[in-house]
């Protein structure tokens, strides 16, 4: 069966057909894509209320593409007092946030319980918030520096009050590529044992991949179908995210930026790949807005937050620091054509617009 045939018939397609699919044009993409979306989800263009909160930037690893943690190029490291994240987070909840999104450095200094209260304190204060929290490779990390497993660094989550997973750290998969722009991070298995552990206990995570670097288009097919064969299994994953790299501040040299072209056709991919995610993310911290927006016609269902807050992927070069209003993010979803729809983070509707 020929691509096209299988794309008409809905059929599950291998690394080959992934690889193939870019050589398509666009608009050929993105009307398959769109058809998948709009067959899961009709017209919605989903978003929730949100706050990042990145308590530290002090880091025991060296990620090439990193900008955020504190190293030559970012000689600002912080540590956050839990009473500055609850100061912050009050003024957060008054303006309606409904999640709150916590991912830190590996700051090897401050102690696990300092990580873990975070998260205790916030449920005790704010108990209706949905607390977000420690990607896969901040588990790996804690688990490695205080000598305990990862299940019960994941147990000790589900005690403080950490409600689901983030999809950080997943970068990318492959192997060489991994030892050379994020070398001692996480492992790519690792990764995805970490998120199977979690979706075992009955809990949900998210997934990202991050693009645009050193990576081959092959290897960004093969990312999509090691989280496929598992989300296969679990069925915990509720997005995925394609993250678009920041090229400032990092050590990876990456001389030539992404087209906005490989980026939608990046967005479309993964929506055919990952036939059984349910929600594609256009993280416009990465993408920005405006091409988060035209991401909805090639297959991405939702836009993230409006973060509020955000010093990772700003730090890189995006600009995502201080978000963007909720009427800014409503108006902006209808004038394109889609219908804004508040979720939670689970993605059970609030409100549509
Ligand atoms: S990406 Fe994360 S783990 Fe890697 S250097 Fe930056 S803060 Fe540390």
């Amino acid at each position: 069966m020929n691509l096209i045939d299988k794309l008409e018939n809905n059929q599950r397609l291998t690394l080959e057909d992934g690889v193939a699919l870019y050589e398509l044009d666009l608009f050929t993409l993105g009307h398959y894509a769109s058809l998948r979306r709009r067959a899961k989800h009709g017209n919605k263009a989903f978003f929730n209320i949100n706050r990042h909160i990145n308590p530290t930037n002090i880091c025991k690893d060296i990620c090439k593409f990193c900008a955020f943690s504190a190293n030559r190029k970012n000689p600002n490291p912080y540590t956050m007092t839990h009473e500055s994240i609850l100061s912050q987070l009050e003024v957060s909840v008054k303006n309606g946030i409904t999640e709150v999104h916590i991912v830190s450095a590996h700051n090897p200094d401050t102690g696990l319980e300092w990580y873990l209260e975070i998260f205790s304190k916030v449920k005790k204060q704010f108990p209706h918030l949905h607390v977000k929290a420690l990607t896969a490779a901040e588990i790996n990390f804690l688990s490695e520096q205080y000598n305990q497993s990862t299940d019960s660094i994941i147990d000790k989550m589900l005690a403080y009050g950490v409600d689901s997973m983030p999809g950080g750290g997943a970068e990318i998969f492959d192997e060489k590529v991994r030892e050379y722009i994020c070398k001692g991070k996480v492992s790519s298995q690792k990764w995805l044992d970490i998120h199977k552990a979690w979706h075992q206990k009955g809990k949900q995570s998210n997934a990202t991949m991050l693009f645009g670097h050193v990576e081959s288009r092959e290897n960004r097919i093969d990312h999509m179908l090691r989280l496929r064969d598992l989300q296969d299994i679990t069925g915990g994953f509720n997005a995925f995210i394609p993250l678009v790299y920041q090229r400032d501040n990092n050590y990876l040299h990456v001389e030539d930026f992404l087209s906005s072209t490989e980026i939608l056709k990046t967005y479309a991919i993964s929506r055919l790949m990952l036939d059984n995610i349910s929600h594609i993310k256009a993280y416009w911290a990465t993408s920005t807005i405006n091409l988060a927006l035209v991401a909805l016609e090639y297959g991405a269902d939702d836009l993230d937050g409006t973060i509020e807050v955000e010093a990772i992927q700003s730090a890189a070069g995006a600009s995502s620091a201080h978000g963007l209003k909720m009427e800014t993010f409503i108006e902006l979803i209808e004038t394109s054509g889609f219908t804004p729809v508040q979720r939670d983070s689970l993605y059970n509707e609030i409100k549509t617009y």
